[in-house]
């Protein structure tokens, strides 16, 4: 509604939002008043649902002492909890037995998916595809609250490098400009606006620097300078909290000698002071209690003392705060009011999510029913996995496949494993409940296919997320899978990781193909050159023998539960692959940590022919496999006219960047124009390459369009040697193309 010049709707909305402010810090207010010390206390305790809350009540253990708080009103929130009749149990618990009846937030990991499960989060970040990944955070809500949970601990949105790190799978790749567009599509998608049991609460994770375990050993110590924590590690997490994220996690590792949990800088400072969070912190699992094992509590009680002085809101399975606080606060080493603030952020997000006025808003055993596992969702989640596969090598255009009159050997164990492509992080699917590629062929009647196993990924099934699986060295199905390869017309091949070996705890020194599938992959070349090589994997491999022989390459992660069905539309080309990479794949591990973002050195290596003064290896080279925003496709794209609307700006001027891009192949695709920067001297030293744009564009066979990007202060800005973000003058570069390896650029200039 515009009324001459007034935009009455948005004044409308502001009063509105204000009023609702207003009146949410009295309802806050009003019943934080009433709460004994106890009762607040309990609201900063979060438990797991270990046992079984709808058989009989728990007699000793663990269990009746959780099960004793709960009726007591010392829990806040449980996570863990499967199931609307498991939720409406422990929820009638808090709201009809405590004497204040303020209802739980139940929490569950639900990463990429709940039941029907979407391709894995770096999966989906290799789409660039922002509302579909929007989509998808919005189904899993959906499906999620479904079932009674009401809060996702999701999404991880830690920056990574490092592909030994086993959760790199669970985040956005490398790159903080894409990282913080996925970050907020992804907390848009889960959150909505609260005003259905469609929308749960999203979890910005793992505040912070906890992707840089040194060595990509899962929670090992972070070490990294402040230049690095702003410039890449925090951008996503403050593009959550613009996107209105309304928890936070903090992470198991230390940073610079403190550990996350017990930081005040990350969580007072950073994010509740500069950010203006106004949600909680949780902390992540027992971590406050590991601050024992850091070498930073000298006992539990000490532990929570820093935790709640250093901002952490809630306290995930530590029981330090249960057991601890209240004595704390009588003692004098914690004030009331640090535990007044946290309870109020933790009430304040019950109430906007509607808990107060319905607790059991998302307890509806019917909806449930209906609503789980539904066909809409499989539908989603095959779009979403093949726009997450990513071609990275198609030499004489073997792909794809013809779809009649060929014989086709289909060789590897993950071929036929419906459990590793559901991957980590899928604690409600239940095992061999994806399409295998075995299927997804099968789907391809006209064509003869063969299928041999070759050999295992690794030895037995873990049944448990943690358990270590250990290689295999049985080659004992090779000469099946060569009998199978001599006799194809082209043999398509299936390799990677196991779904469990990638994901929380499954860092990895090696990361080549597990087991003895580097074997079985030379034998059967051997024999029959003529190989699509699918990759099934969760974080990125270095498979330096396979580019150098192999003819197709196609990256097709953990795509979930529609994943064969996925993977055949793309091999026999019913589906047109337009995924790019959103982390680098090494040649080495030893090149690990290589990102595209990296500095130039004193000594750059575009020095090269190579001097002994470079930096350098001398037995490898600098460059990755395949670097970050590299992806092919069937049709062939042409960058040309890459123009500038003019050499330089000024304050609040903007220079337009505009290219051509033309389809010379023969069928119609998608492709991911980029648009990278490169500021060539600055008072902090900046990274080779930037990532500052990029546009999905359709083009038919011939076709031609033009794409144009702004560049704007925002676009140069930076954390300087100021100590806060702003734009510095300079001279700059700016880079277009399909990956970050590109080849137009053009120089400019911003001047006061
Ligand atoms: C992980 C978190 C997860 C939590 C609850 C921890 O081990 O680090 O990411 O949300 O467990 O399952």
């Amino acid at each position: 509604l515009v009324i001459a010049g007034l935009n009455l709707g948005s004044i409308t909305a502001q009063t509105k939002s204000v009023t609702s402010a207003v009146s949410l810090d009295k309802k806050v207010t009003s019943l934080l008043k009433k709460m004994t010390l106890e009762e607040k206390v309990g609201q900063l305790n979060q438990y797991n649902g270990f046992w079984d809350v709808t058989g009989p009540s728990p007699k000793e253990g663990q269990a009746a002492k959780k099960y004793e708080d709960l009726k007591k009103g010392l829990v806040g929130s449980m996570l863990n909890v499967k199931g609307v009749k498991e939720v409406r149990t422990l929820q009638k618990i808090a709201v009809e037995q405590t004497r204040l009846g303020i209802p739980l937030l139940f929490g569950f990991d639900v990463i990429h998916g709940y039941k029907t499960i979407s391709p894995i989060p770096l999966a989906e970040s290799a789409s660039w595809d922002l509302q579909a990944i929007q989509q998808s955070a919005a189904m899993a809500a959906e499906e999620a609250g479904a079932v009674g949970i009401n809060w996702t601990f999701a999404p991880m949105v830690d920056i990574s490098r490092d592909a030994r790190w086993g959760r790199v799978m669970e985040g956005a790749g490398e790159d903080p400009y894409l990282g913080s567009l996925i970050a907020k599509a992804r907390v848009v998608g889960f959150q909505g606006d609260f005003s259905s049991n469609k929308n749960i609460l999203a979890c910005a994770k793992h505040f912070a620097g906890y992707a840089f375990a040194e060595a990509g050993r899962d929670y090992n110590t972070v070490d990294i300078g402040e230049s690095t924590l702003q410039n890449i590690v925090f951008p996503p997490f403050k593009a959550a909290v613009d996107a209105g994220v309304r928890t936070f996690m903090n992470s198991f590792n230390e940073l610079d000698g403190i550990p996350a949990t017990g930081n005040a800088y990350l969580q007072r400072k950073i994010l509740k002071g500069d950010w203006g969070f106004q949600g909680f912190m949780v902390s992540d699992w027992g971590s406050i209690m590991e601050m024992q094992a850091h070498g930073y509590a000298k006992d539990l009680k000490h532990a929570a003392e820093l935790a709640i002085n250093a901002g952490s809101d809630m306290d995930m399975e530590s029981s330090a705060y249960v057991e601890h606080l209240v004595q704390l606060v009588r003692e004098g080493k914690v004030k009331e009011s640090t535990i007044d603030e946290a309870v109020k952020r933790i009430l304040r997000t019950k109430f906007v999510l509607g808990l107060f006025d319905n607790p059991y808003k998302y307890c509806n055993e019917e909806y449930e029913k209906a609503t789980v596992g539904k066909a809409e969702f499989h539908q989603q989640v095959l779009e979403m996995a093949k726009k997450s596969i990513v071609l990275l090598k198609n030499k004489d255009e073997i792909l794809p496949l013809n779809k009649s009159g060929q014989k086709i050997a289909l060789i590897g164990a993950l071929a036929a494993d419906k459990t590793s492509p559901l991957g980590s992080w899928r604690i409600a699917a239940d095992d061999n409940t994806a399409v295998s590629v075995l299927e997804g062929l099968q789907a391809y009647k006209d064509n003869q296919l063969t299928y041999a196993k070759g050999a295992d990924v690794a030895l037995g099934e873990p049944k448990f997320v943690f358990e270590t699986k250990i290689n295999t060295t049985d080659k004992s199905g090779f000469e099946e899978a060569i009998a199978a390869a001599k006799n194809a017309d082209v043999v398509v091949m299936v390799l990677g990781e196991h779904g469990l070996q990638s994901g929380e705890g499954r860092s990895r020194t090696d990361i080549g193909l597990p087991g003895v599938q580097q074997e079985l992959l030379e034998a059967v070349y051997a024999v029959n050159p003529k190989i699509v090589l699918v990759l099934t994997n969760g974080r990125p491999l270095a498979l330096p023998w396979a580019d150098e022989h192999i003819s197709a390459i196609v990256e097709a992660w953990q795509l979930g539960t529609q994943s064969g069905n996925a993977i055949a539309q793309v091999l026999y080309g019913d589906y047109n692959p337009s995924g790019k990479l959103p982390m680098t794949f090494p040649r080495n591990v030893a090149q690990v940590p290589i990102y595209y973002n990296h500095k130039n050195t004193g000594r750059p290596s575009s020095n090269e022919p190579e001097s002994v003064f470079w930096s350098h290896y001398i037995d490898e080279k600098n460059a990755p496999l395949y670097p970050f925003g590299y992806g092919l496709s069937y049709s062939k794209f042409d960058y040309s006219d890459l123009k500038l609307s003019s050499p330089s700006f000024t304050t609040n001027g903007k220079i337009e960047v505009s290219v051509t891009v033309t389809n010379s192949g023969k069928v119609a695709g998608k492709e991911v124009v980029q648009m990278y920067i490169r500021d060539l001297f600055a008072s902090v030293t900046r990274p080779v390459l930037e990532l500052k744009g990029f546009e999905m564009i359709e083009l038919q066979p011939n076709e031609s369009k033009k794409v144009v990007f702004a560049i704007d202060e925002k676009t140069i800005e930076f954390y300087t040697a100021n100590s806060k973000w702003e734009a510095e003058t300079g001279d700059f570069k700016v880079f277009v193309g399909g990956s970050s390896t590109q080849t137009l650029q053009a120089d400019f200039q911003f001047a006061q």
